[in-house]
């Protein structure tokens, strides 16, 4: 058992991935979920279960979350009690996907009470959070980061140190615009293709064994060709995300008809799809 007692609120699609390859790393976990039967799987493979988030807190050095968005985290870091001067020399790691003004607020709550705080928003979805291959985007000071590292190092093929608090956050939506790019454009080219009699699974066939195929238009390929949509990354999740990255400044013709499909999607009652549902609601 390694010496690090490690703290995991939020187990849903991501966080219960993840919580697993630090048990499995061998590392002691400690896991709490607002739905406490979401907790099973990860008590069953050995984590212990605490009795409230301040309980988490109380035992653990480092605690990290894997909430929704930014409500969520703000709901969580608020309740009375999480922090106090008993905090001071904790490390509260924030992966979810919030904005850069949340997390800075995050930090600044925690440096209040002498605790420290990085945010660690992932690249990858459920799958590479399961292999431990995503890609971690910190924020926060470098002392803190090289303190993660070890924790990053099984939770992800890749780490980068990118900024003071708000950094990974920022890195985090840019590269999830590009992500909502490409599912809105896989999902166009298949379905302009189909129109003009080309099937989906010739189409597909072309775009991956193509210059213009990439890791996720393959990895997308079974759920269109299925016409199955289970969520890895949620649908309702790139619309809160593209909505963050327009609060941040992105302004681009691509990003309104982004958010516009997206929308539409999610008005139609895909939301709790994943993102590649966006293919039924253009058809
Ligand atoms: P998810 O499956 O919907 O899980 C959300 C988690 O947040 C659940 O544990 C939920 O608890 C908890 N939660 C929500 N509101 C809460 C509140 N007010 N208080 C306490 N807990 C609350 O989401 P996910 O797919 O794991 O994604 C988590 C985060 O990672 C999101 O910010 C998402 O944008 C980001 N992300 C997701 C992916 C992906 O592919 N899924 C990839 C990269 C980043 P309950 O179980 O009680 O509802």
């Amino acid at each position: 058992m390694k010496a690090l007692k490690i703290g995991w609120a939020g187990l849903g699609n991501m966080g219960t991935a993840m919580a697993s390859n630090l048990l499995k790393a061998g590392y002691e976990v400690i896991v709490y979920n607002r739905t406490r039967d979401k907790e099973a799987a990860l008590t069953a493979a050995g984590a212990s279960s605490a009795a409230s988030l301040p309980d988490l807190v109380d035992s653990c050095d480092v605690i990290f979350t894997m909430l929704s968005d930014d409500h969520a985290v703000k709901a969580v870091y608020n309740k009375e009690e999480l922090l106090s001067e008993a905090r001071a020399g904790k490390l509260f790691i924030d992966m979810s996907t919030v904005s850069p003004d949340t997390s800075k607020y995050l930090s600044s709550l925690c440096q209040k009470h002498e605790a420290n705080f990085l945010d660690a928003p992932v690249s990858g979805s459920v799958k590479p959070a399961q292999d431990g291959t995503l890609i971690i985007l910190a924020g926060g000071s470098i002392e803190n980061y090289e303190k993660a590292k070890p924790l990053f190092d099984v939770l992800g093929k890749l780490s980068l140190h990118l900024g003071e608090a708000g950094a990974g956050s920022s890195a985090k939506l840019a590269i999830n615009y590009l992500l909502g790019i490409n599912i809105l454009g896989l999902a166009e080219t298949v379905l302009f293709a189909g129109k003009n009699g080309i099937s989906k699974e010739n189409m597909l066939t072309i775009i991956n064994e193509g210059a213009v195929g990439n890791g996720l238009t393959k990895l997308k390929t079974p759920s269109i060709l299925n016409n199955e949509f289970p969520a890895a990354f949620a649908l309702k999740y790139i619309v809160k995300d593209l909505n963050l990255a327009k609060d941040a400044g992105l302004a681009s013709p691509m990003s309104e008809t982004l958010l516009s499909s997206f929308n539409q999607a999610v008005n139609q009652g895909l939301g709790d799809e994943d993102l590649m549902a966006v293919i039924k609601s253009l058809k």
